[in-house]
């Protein structure tokens, strides 16, 4: 044990963060905020990097979902771990300490909440000031080596040959996905070898690669109000064998030049991600959900009725979503130069159906590049959540992305990282 007079300033301190994004930053501020000295490594030149991209710039800080039970019900079966570290700092309190230090939010639709400002950077500047204000150490471009442990805990981190040490450490390394912002997984690797079980990652919250050129050639187009039937086992050589009816999501759906984006895509893909294992996976679009086929067809009746000496190519547009035209021409079997009068009741039909059913192929998920949050880290049942203290290494708390657990795109990544900083700083 050393004595006060042999502490050195420059390497010992009451807690080392490792990894200052959104958790991290959170831990730091909430146990500098108790008055102990506070260290936060990071191998980025800025904090935060990640945290300045999320929400497509605008940071989609949390979700106001006010009914806890509610709200929880969004991590899957991670749900019935994390009352208690919600019961120490939730969704309000996310609101209350935004707001409190200058940063009003505003709630859009599905109750995803953004800072006024709709600058992701703005969260990521505050969050820097507070813990500059509250005189956190802050050591940048210094990524972590190695994590030293004896039986009683960690004793030191290494970084550039130097070995920094604390009574407490707070593991917030982040997961996989878009590791240009520095999150490379290193953390998981630490963990394992201090005896976690390591879910294995995956990329989670991600856009779908589609085979098919129409859907590639509508890169830039959304489209609201869409419903999307996933089936899994395929044959796609054989036009009717769409394979099995999985699930169905409805929604808004972005066209991208490699596939499918948009959030009811990206909180599709975990399931989607399953279906692979069966075979190819094939899908179909929906463009008039709420409308049966009866309904739409006597619609297009009136349509055609109405135009009977146009060609076919000069009406599709009266009769499918802004932006459709061409993807819906290149994949109807009608002579886009027909007229309108010598259409068949056949081709009426298969045109209808189609307008109910666009086929498309899923060649797979996207990779960590692309992917919003990556799956897996450590479970739950292998940390204290009242103080997100390691079971395994009493003196090593974790947070964030480490965590596995599963959640849909909303602002449930980002609560759950205020979340866990805030109680692994309070019990640092
Ligand atoms: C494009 C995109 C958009 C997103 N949008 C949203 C959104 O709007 N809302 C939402 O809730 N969630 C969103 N997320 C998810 C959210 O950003 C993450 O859940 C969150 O940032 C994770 O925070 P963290 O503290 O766990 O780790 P990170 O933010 O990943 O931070 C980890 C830090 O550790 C550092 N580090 C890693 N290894 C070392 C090492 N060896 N030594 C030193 N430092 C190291 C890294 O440099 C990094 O700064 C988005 C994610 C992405 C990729």
């Amino acid at each position: 044990m050393k004595t006060k007079l042999e502490t050195n300033l420059e390497t010992d301190y009451d807690v080392i963060v490792v990894g200052g994004g959104a958790s991290g930053m959170m831990a730091a501020y909430t146990a500098a905020l108790r008055d102990l000295r506070v260290l936060v490594i990071d191998k980025n030149k800025r904090l935060g990097e990640k945290l300045s991209i999320t929400g497509g710039g605008r940071c989609n800080i949390t979700n106001a979902e006010e009914d806890v039970h509610t709200f929880l019900k969004n991590y899957g079966k991670a749900n019935k771990f994390l009352y208690s570290p919600f019961s120490q700092f939730g969704v309000k309190d996310t609101f209350d300490f935004f707001e409190s230090h200058g940063l009003p939010l505003v709630v859009e639709a599905r109750k995803r909440a953004f800072p006024e400002t709709m600058s992701a950077e703005s969260v990521r500047t505050l969050m820097e000031k507070l813990l500059k204000k509250r005189g956190v150490v802050v050591k940048l471009g210094r990524p972590v080596k190695k994590i030293m442990r004896d039986e009683n805990g960690v004793t030191g981190v290494v970084v550039d040959g130097t070995t920094y040490i604390a009574k407490t450490y707070i593991l917030a390394t982040g997961g996989l996905s878009h590791a240009e912002t520095g999150s490379s997984g290193d953390g998981f690797g630490w963990l394992s070898d201090l005896g976690h079980t390591v879910a294995e990652p995956t990329p989670s919250i991600v856009p779908l690669s589609v085979k098919d050129s129409w859907v590639h050639k509508l890169s830039g187009v959304s489209l609201s109000f869409m419903k999307i039937t996933f089936f899994e086992n395929a044959r796609p050589d054989d036009p009717v064998g769409r394979g099995v009816k999985k699930f169905q999501r409805k929604g808004k759906i972005l066209f991208t030049h490699f596939g499918l984006s948009g959030p009811l895509i990206l909180n599709s893909a975990h399931a989607v991600a399953d279906l692979f294992h069966a075979g190819v996976v094939t899908a179909t679009i929906d463009m008039y959900p709420d409308t049966d086929i009866g309904t739409l067809e006597s619609k297009i009746i009136k349509i055609f009725d109405a135009n009977k000496n146009k060609i076919f190519k000069s009406v599709i547009k009266e009769c499918v979503p802004e932006g459709m035209t061409e993807a819906v021409i290149s994949n109807s079997k009608i002579d886009s130069a027909k007229k309108v009068h010598s259409i068949t009741r056949e081709e009426r039909r298969a045109f209808v159906e189609l307008l109910k059913a666009m086929p498309l192929t899923i060649t797979g998920l996207m990779g960590y590049d692309r992917a919003v949050i990556a799956d897996g880290g450590v479970s739950l049942s292998e940390v204290d959540m009242r103080t997100m203290r390691s079971l395994k290494c009493p003196n090593l708390a974790i947070t964030g992305d480490l965590l596995h657990v599963n959640r849909p795109s909303g602002g449930f990544s980002l609560q759950l990282c205020w979340t866990s900083g805030y109680v692994a700083g309070m019990h640092a």
